[in-house]
């Protein structure tokens, strides 16, 4: 072929070349997903339908009967004669309407927190054989009432006394119904797309187009209706029907499109038979083609949290689409683990533990990499410029030059690759690279990469480098103190050199060495878990965030980007917002996700962070929707008397606080519906606990509290670390008949009555004159002693405290182990109890004396305090130099452990005392009383005092 015929097309190639460049597709990564076992939902994994309520709780409709999900909890409904929930909806009066087998009715609230199916046949006036209804394949719920679709019949059920029911038989060429505009429309075969008129079917204009052609969906859209039909995407209006033409409608004519959802940001997600999902945005261009497997997807619903659920015949998952957040790992094509990774001329580029690679998106928006024969080993570190694409590898450093199709050998090591790139603040001319054992000083002239200098790092093993003034170069070694040098630029010469060590204020582990990073134009320095900042002269304990944020901090690492600075440790997150001081959580794909190890932004100004699996991606350019506001409630409050009759209070505190009776335990539960896994929750009770507790599940347990008026605070997060407004319950604790004032008053006019009387007796005793009237007095002495005598008895019953030491006592403990038997047999969890006696206490007595023994007493008693949560656990004294603590919850290695530290904690003090603990811990079983926990921790015991004491022993099961 001649050239001259050749050009034109060479021409357009070029031209499109140049087209397709300048507008690259962006790599668009997956969505963060969530998947539920059927371990978790506890029932069979085929779901075949979908629904959120208007309180944000999912509803799935489920081979089994229907499931509810708070978030937390799965709940599951059955329908009459087990039927499966084949279709769900949500009416206009709030209620989920179910469509089941020969079935459909509707969730109503049982009174207890759940639900419970009400069929709705009769309601819905159906008789005889018009009640076989075989599956009832569509709910679809309109303004005036619900319709039921069953296999030959149409049920139309106006809402609570809106109106009569209605029906109509169906002919079986019948498809689907689909609400929009306020009408209901319907396919049938072999006619086409029709309007549903009271029985009638209106073929529509241009309708008949779709006789043959399945129709997934249908929704309104501007004056018209959009329609997802098997052969592509079409606009309806009172003109005609007409095919929206592109890629998306070419798509889907090859596709088994089976449902759809529309997503807050007006895109369309189409959910295909062949476990395909594929999303069109507002525009009806093409955003996302996602593979979830084999199965097929049978429904699709979005929670108020912008999550899409898509439900299948296999398995339930959520994705948080649309999200900036995005993910690439194995199933894009990356291979090995991702080192370092940048966008350059329209691809991203990846340095993986496998070479570098370079992903471009296909015309449908796939991901495809390829790998580059760059290298035989592992490639480390990549950097975009527009004079080419810098790359670190093992056998050294490459420069794919600005149209270069192979790369250009700028440095060679026989046995140290270059393990990072970093551009100089000060001079876009100058490039650092880092070997294993030098620094590389890269200058750019005339649009070319080259090699200037080599510095040789000598004995340092560099953990962080960052230039402080043109030149001035810090380094953090990860085997000792910080250094400073001063380059000469120019020349690649070392003109200073100074250590940074505990002579100048920083505090060096010589284990973990040291590392730097920079953030605001200041030095900070890391050892172990010290942090230092640079004050000019010299290094200041660094007391501020973000070192002062997390628990990993010999782990923390700083990037100042575009878009804020960012701090990190594998585990954790936080981003700071561009002129902003504050720093916040970042959770992108709820906790779980994590192993942050290298983060930056790219040249294309997407954030990117490689982690355990792959990479994450945050386009700031990608809308999400704002998610609807939390709601932060109780769930239930139980108050719970000493016997174990339980009664439920009020949720909510108004003017008035709940009122909770005296010696009444209370068990609460909070709510937060979340689909944003993870939800926790804290608590601040004033006056008892010294301040918030830590993030935990939602409930909680306060053990009977002294009368008085309470105030608990609570806060719950999400996993993703949103945070509703808190909500503070307030409860006023009764008095106990003793404690009431008329009863004190008696109390007291009784003792002052007894103590006239002992003086009077006193005088009188002396003079021999009044001895009958003596003797009569001391018979009324007697009685009011005994009177006295018995209102003591009674105080001392009702007290819950040990005189000598301020812990529970016996009975307080005989009652809290009934109390916590009995819940934690009601929620299948352990209970442990730790017995503890005090070794060769007799001894002690015998040698100092029993006032002396009290004191170690009350000692133990307060250390043993000190080891426990009062919130949680119960210590209280069980007899002489016994003590008990009883552990809800715990299970029986936990408690040991726990015993082990409180023997340990006893043995370490000053007090040259030591304690044997024996350890019980089962879950409790309605077979087994209560006390006999407490024999095996005392047979326990017993064997730990046998085997020498001052030691731990389990209870042998
Ligand atoms: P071990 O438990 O190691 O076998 O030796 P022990 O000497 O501690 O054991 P034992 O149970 O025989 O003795 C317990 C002693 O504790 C008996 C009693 O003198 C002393 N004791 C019990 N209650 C009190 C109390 O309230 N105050 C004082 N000071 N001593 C008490
Ligand atoms: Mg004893
Ligand atoms: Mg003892």
């Amino acid at each position: 072929m001649r050239l001259s015929r050749l050009l034109p097309a060479v021409l357009l190639v070029a031209a499109w070349a140049a087209l397709a460049s300048a507008q690259p597709r962006p790599v668009q990564g997956e969505p963060l997903s969530r998947q539920y076992t059927s371990e978790e939902t506890r029932s069979a994994p085929t779901h075949l339908a979908l629904a959120t309520s208007a309180s944000g709780e999912l509803y799935v409709g489920n081979l089994e009967g229907v499931l509810r999900f708070n978030g937390v909890d799965w709940d599951l409904t059955s329908l009459p004669g087990r039927s499966a929930a084949r279709s769900l909806a949500l009416g206009a009066d709030g209620r989920i309407y179910v469509g089941g087998y020969d079935t459909f009715g509707r969730l109503v609230p049982d009174g207890e927190g759940g639900h419970r199916y009400e069929e709705l046949l009769d309601a819905a006036g159906l008789a005889g054989d018009s009640r076989l209804l075989g599956f009832v394949q569509e709910v679809v719920a309109t303004a005036e009432g619900v319709y039921f679709r069953a296999e030959d019949r149409l049920v139309l059920l106006p809402y609570d006394g809106a109106g009569k029911p209605k029906n109509w038989p169906l002919d079986s060429e019948v498809r689907s119904f689909y609400p929009a505009n306020g009408q209901l429309y319907s396919r049938v075969h072999g006619k086409g797309l029709c309007r549903f008129e009271d029985g009638r079917f209106e073929l529509l204009p241009g309708g008949e187009q779709f006789a043959k052609v399945p129709l997934p969906g249908l929704l309104a859209r501007g004056d018209g209706l959009l329609l997802i039909a098997r052969s592509g995407l079409f606009r309806a209006n009172e003109k005609g029907i007409t095919r929206i033409p592109g890629e998306a409608s070419d798509l889907l004519a090859g596709e088994r499109s089976y449902v759809f959802q529309e997503l807050a940001d007006a895109s369309v997600v189409i959910g295909t038979l062949d476990g395909k999902l594929i999303r069109v945005d507002a525009g009806y261009q093409l955003r996302e083609q996602l593979d979830l497997g084999v199965f097929s997807v049978i429904a699709l619903n979005v929670d108020r949290e912008g999550g899409l659920w898509v439900a299948t015949e296999g398995n339930l998952v959520r994705l948080s689409l649309p999200s900036a957040w995005s993910f690439l790992g194995a199933k894009q094509g990356i291979t090995g683990s991702p080192n370092d990774f940048e966008w350059h001329d329209g691809a991203l580029w990846l340095a993986t533990s496998q070479g570098v690679q370079r992903m471009t998106a296909d015309e449908t928006g796939q991901p495809r990499t390829e790998a580059l024969g760059w290298t035989e080993y592992e490639a480390y570190s990549l950097h975009s410029t527009d004079a080419g694409l810098l790359a670190g590898v093992r056998e050294g450093l490459l420069v794919l030059d600005p149209g270069a199709s192979q790369p250009r050998t700028l440095y060679t090591h026989p046995n140290h690759g270059v393990y990072a790139l970093q551009p100089s603040r000060h001079d876009p001319d100058l490039m650092f690279a880092v070997t294993g054992t030098e620094l590389l000083l890269l200058s750019r002239a005339r649009g070319r990469w080259e090699l200037a200098h080599v510095v040789a790092l000598e004995d340092i093993s560099l953990s962080g480098l960052e230039e402080g003034a043109p030149g001035e170069l810090w380094m953090g070694d990860t085997r000792g103190p910080v250094q400073r040098w001063q380059l000469d630029l120019p020349t690649g010469e070392v003109t200073r050199r100074e250590v940074f060590d505990d002579s100048r204020g920083l505090v060096v582990d010589a284990q973990f060495g040291t590392s730097v990073y920079q953030l605001d134009g200041r030095i900070h320095a890391i050892s172990r878990d010290a942090g230092f900042r640079f004050d000019g002269e010299r290094f200041v304990a660094d007391d501020a965030p973000p070192f002062t944020l997390g628990d990993r901090r010999n782990e923390l690492q700083v990037a100042e980007t575009p878009l804020g600075a960012y701090a990190y440790t594998t585990r954790e997150l936080w981003h700071r917002a561009p002129g902003e001081s504050t720093w916040n959580a970042v959770y992108p794909g709820g906790r779980g996700l994590a192993g942050y190890s290298y983060l930056r932004v790219n040249r294309d100004g997407v954030l990117r962070i490689a982690t355990w699996s792959g990479l994450l991606q945050f386009n700031p350019l990608e809308s999400a929707p704002a998610p609807q506001p939390l709601q932060l409630a109780m769930e239930s409050v139980l108050a719970r008397s000493e016997k174990g009759e339980t009664r439920a209070l009020p949720l909510r505190s108004g003017d008035e606080p709940v009122k909770v009776p005296p010696g009444h335990s209370l068990s609460m539960r909070f709510s937060m519906v979340s689909m944003e896994s993870g939800a926790e929750f804290r608590y601040l009770l004033h006056g008892v606990t010294p301040g918030w507790s830590n993030w935990a599940d939602r409930d909680l347990f306060i053990r009977a509290l002294p009368a008085g008026d309470y105030a608990l605070e609570v806060q719950g997060r999400t996993g993703t670390g949103r945070q509703p407004a808190g909500i503070t319950y307030r409860f006023q604790v009764q008095p106990r008949w003793y404690e009431q004032l008329w009863v004190l008053g008696l109390v007291a006019t009784a003792l002052l009555a007894g103590g006239l009387v002992v003086a009077l007796w006193l005088v009188r005793q002396r003079t021999e004159r009044f001895l009958e009237a003596n003797r009569r007095l001391e018979a009324r002495i007697a009685e009011r002693t005994h009177e006295l005598e018995d209102v003591n008895r009674k105080l001392a019953e009702l007290a819950t405290e040990d005189a000598l030491t301020g812990v529970a006592n016996r009975r307080a403990l005989e009652n809290g182990l009934r109390r916590e038997w009995y819940r934690c047999l009601d929620q299948r969890r352990p209970l442990s109890v730790l017995m503890i006696d005090v070794d060769h206490f007799k001894a002690y007595n015998d040698a100092h004396g029993h006032l002396e023994g009290d004191v170690q007493l009350k000692g133990i008693a307060q250390r043993l305090n000190q080891q426990h949560d009062p919130q949680r656990e119960l210590l209280a004294r069980y007899g002489g130099e016994e003590f008990a603590l009883l552990l809800p919850g715990v299970h029986p290695a936990e408690a040991v452990r726990r015993a082990e530290q409180i023997r340990a904690a006893i043995a370490s003090s000053d007090a040259g005392m030591t304690v044997s603990i024996g350890v019980a811990g089962f879950v409790p079983d309605v077979q087994v009383e209560p006390d006999s926990l407490l024999r095996r921790a005392d047979a326990a015991l017993y064997g730990a005092k046998r085997a020498g004491r001052n030691r731990v022993q389990a209870d042998a099961g």
